[in-house]
């Protein structure tokens, strides 16, 4: 067996997550979307929010649906309901 030489694993660098999460639960009660990324990943236990891509999802006014560290998804138990509602919800609104 030829040994395992993998290269390193890019390590994504955390970015300052103050105030994302209060903006993203702001932003889910006045869009009634649901709120599901907790401030901590209850999975990896870190900061859900600190990810750079979790971070410009927020600011660029999208919903954030699950850990981008460990990639856990916080949807699951809430997810058909949340599809359902989605379905019926035509998307895009002028703006
Ligand atoms: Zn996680």
């Amino acid at each position: 067996m030829a040994s395992e030489q993998r290269p390193a694993k890019t390590e994504v660098t955390p970015v300052d997550s103050t105030g994302l999460y209060a903006k993203q639960a702001a932003m889910c009660k006045e869009k009634g979307w649901p709120h599901f990324a907790p401030s901590r990943c209850y999975c990896c236990g870190r900061d859900v929010y600190s990810h750079p891509e979790t971070a410009a999802e927020v600011n660029a006014g999208g919903l954030v649906t699950g850990c981008r560290w460990c990639y856990r998804s916080f949807c699951d138990q809430r997810f058909s309901s949340y599809s359902r509602a989605r379905q019926r919800a035509p998307a895009g609104q002028a703006g």
